[in-house]
């Protein structure tokens, strides 16, 4: 094995067609796509065409991780896996970002990034130990649960090996199915189906040492005692034990021994991220949608109990997104109070939402394509369409069309979110988090919670550093929003080739210094030490805008149309923000020097966002009146082989 700084040295292309496994070097993508997304996109944008459907041989699923997995105390041991999802409306490139181990694995084993492309004649699993790699026989997993057949290749590999499997829902091609990995990360798009598609059941990652070596071992241990001190009551996910589902669990609950941090590989620090214990004896992850889906709708029932647990295992068993299915019984339970479902027609007792027999029903039938549960399979969007108007009128104002999912941290109420959505194949969780998670922390300290630091002087210099302006982060204004988009997908784009957690980065806040402004340069910092490459944040910066630029040609070539396209669901338009019921019913945002402003009742105006698109495409590069990348500004990118391609593609222009 060839190890370079920070990298394995090599990506290993699997045809499962031809049943050919072959290596190739890294170096070719690592200079001017650092690893992760970057890998994913352009070797999407090489190898694929644009008619190629989800589940055809062509589709190639690309798993990468970036060149800080497998070193401490850094939070940048994640991976993605990118290529083009079922999930989206219509069919688009879209990407899936995963925690847990199995990323530094594949590091430690010899490998950067896999490249799955055809499909086999009957089921394999790919076998990948210490740099070898080889295809087996996985008819006896076929129909197996996620979680099952991770224990059944440990005990023929042994314990040591790291697991990404599918479910029955992957093996039966459910949009929304979903590749379940070690520790039960887990990510959306439904490349599970995509897995399923090519009879690819799991991919086993194994190995005898954990050697990443990085290019100034001195200054890398020095940064990463840096960041534990900045990380040391900083952030509020890593403050309280288990405040992000304060809201959904009981008191006596979130001290309860049976709820145990458990930390991604190199992680340093953890967040809320647990494994909960269920009476019953069953473990599993406990975190963010995954940890609290279920738990509305079983209160329902009654007293607080482990069913919105046993709920989130049944779907990693199965190898269901989470998000998808709480839509689907968000929808469902409308559909039912609006009489258009009943539990004899659809054959899942919908009237006993919230109860262990419902969620164990649908999962089952959905994943088994079992009935309706067929119908559901191909995703809330569709289902509504075959079961007529009146159900399309239950996922009215509250759905993202693009991915029949809810609409997280939308525009109505933060503005800049509206360029990353009108942008993006998918909400865009890590671009989301950057403006919400400040937001969050501003209005700690506007209700003087204790140790709150954010304040109003604090959020403005930090816009002003992060986000190019004070007007970025002051709500009652459409100035400074362009900007702030640019700035932060660029700086997203990096984070998600260097695959460092966005729970973690980029430590815009800091608890123990005299402004509590981060640094900017740290994630530059950590990317000099480990490869050796010194940069300074604007170019490092660059290199986000390449992919993102690149992403941007990919979803021209495969459909998306420009400024046409790039627009925002209609409701955002016309129909004020609701009252929510949380603690901050009006959604109140910083305004102009220090004002809380409210932003509940407001809608995006049309107006005022078409000029915020003129200003984006300006400081993208982009043709104001089509939303196509300009020559010059591929150019100027380092992208002259794309600038090629598109005239063979010949996108629209
Ligand atoms: S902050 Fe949480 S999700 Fe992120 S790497 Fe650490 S443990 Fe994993």
């Amino acid at each position: 094995m060839s190890n370079t700084y920070g990298y394995a040295g090599s990506i290993l292309q699997v045809d499962l067609s031809q049943g050919d496994l072959v290596s190739l070097p890294t170096k070719e993508y690592a200079d001017r796509f650092v690893g992760g997304r970057g890998f994913a996109a352009k070797i999407y944008w090489d190898s694929s065409a644009p008619e190629h459907k989800a589940y055809d041989p062509q589709n190639r699923l690309i798993f990468a991780n970036g060149p800080l997995a497998g070193f401490p105390g850094l939070a940048g041991s994640r991976w993605q896996v990118c290529g083009k999802s079922p999930g989206i409306i219509p069919e688009f490139f879209s990407y899936a970002n995963f925690g847990g181990s199995w990323g530094a694995w594949l590091k430690f084993a010899g490998y950067d990034a896999v490249i799955i492309e055809g499909i086999s004649d009957t089921p394999v699993y790919l076998l990948i130990q210490d740099g070898k790699a080889e295809l087996k026989e996985a008819s006896f997993l076929w129909g197996k649960g996620a979680l099952e057949v991770r224990e059944m290749l440990k005990g023929i590999h042994g314990k040591s090996i790291r697991v990404a499997a599918i479910g029955p829902a992957g093996d039966n091609k459910a949009v929304m199915a979903n590749i379940i990995a070690e520790d039960d990360s887990s990510g959306s798009c439904g490349f599970g189906a995509v897995m399923g598609s090519k009879k690819l059941k799991a991919i086993a990652v194994g190995t005898s040492e954990r050697n990443v070596i990085a290019a100034n071992p001195e200054k890398l241990q020095e940064l990463i005692r840096h960041i534990r001190r900045l990380k040391k009551d900083s952030r509020f996910i890593f403050a309280g034990p288990h405040r992000m589902w304060s809201a959904y669990v009981p008191e006596n609950l979130k001290l309860n021994p049976k709820l145990k941090k458990s930390t991604c590989y190199g992680c340093g620090s953890g967040c809320t991220r647990a494994t909960y214990e269920a009476e019953n004896g069953q473990k599993g992850k406990y975190l963010c949608v995954a940890a609290v889906f279920y738990a509305d709708p079983s209160k329902q029932i009654g007293a607080w109990n482990d069913v919105h647990f046993h709920a989130s295992r049944l779907c990693n068993e199965y190898g269901l997104d989470v998000f998808s299915i709480a839509t689907i019984i968000g929808w469902l339970h409308k559909c039912y109070r609006a009489g258009i479902v009943t539990d004899e027609k659809i054959g899942i007792p919908i009237s006993k939402i919230g109860s262990l027999e419902f969620i164990d029903t649908l999962v089952k039938q959905l994943s088994l394509r079992q009935g309706f549960g067929d119908v559901l399979a191909l995703g809330v969007m569709r289902a509504a369409d075959k079961l007529g108007s009146a159900a399309k009128k239950q996922l009215e104002n509250w759905i993202y069309p693009r991915t029949g999912t809810p609409y997280p941290y939308q525009p109505r109420k933060f503005i800049i979110t509206g360029l990353s959505f009108m942008t993006e194949p998918r909400a865009p969780m890590p671009q989301l988090h950057e403006i919400v998670f400040p937001i969050h922390l501003w209005w700690d300290w506007c209700n003087k919670i204790e140790g709150a630091y954010v304040s109003d002087e604090v959020i403005r210099s930090l816009s002003k550093k992060f986000f190019g302006s004070e007007d970025a982060l002051d709500f009652s204004t459409y100035e400074g929003k362009a900007l702030a988009a640019k700035q932060l997908q660029d700086r997203v784009y990096v984070k998600e080739c260097l695959n460092l957690c966005d729970f973690a980065w980029p430590m815009m806040d800091v608890k123990h210094s005299q402004d509590h402004v981060g640094d900017r340069s740290l994630p530059s910092k950590v990317f000099a030490a480990v490869t050796g490459r010194e940069m300074e944040v604007q170019e490092l910066d660059s290199i986000g805008e390449r992919i993102f630029n690149l992403q941007r040609a990919i979803l021209l070539r495969e459909g998306h149309e420009g400024r046409k396209d790039d627009v925002l669901p209609e409701f955002d338009y016309t129909v004020p923000l609701p009252k929510t019921s949380g603690s901050d019913p009006k959604s109140s945002m910083p305004g102009k020097n220090g004002e809380v402003i409210y932003r509940q009742g407001m809608v995006v105006d049309r107006e005022k966002f078409e000029k915020m698109k003129d200003e984006y495409y300006q400081l993208r590069g982009w043709d104001l009146k089509t939303g196509y990348i300009q020559e010059d500004t591929l150019q100027k990118l380092g992208l002259e082989d794309v600038a090629v391609q598109k005239k063979v593609y010949k996108y629209r222009e």
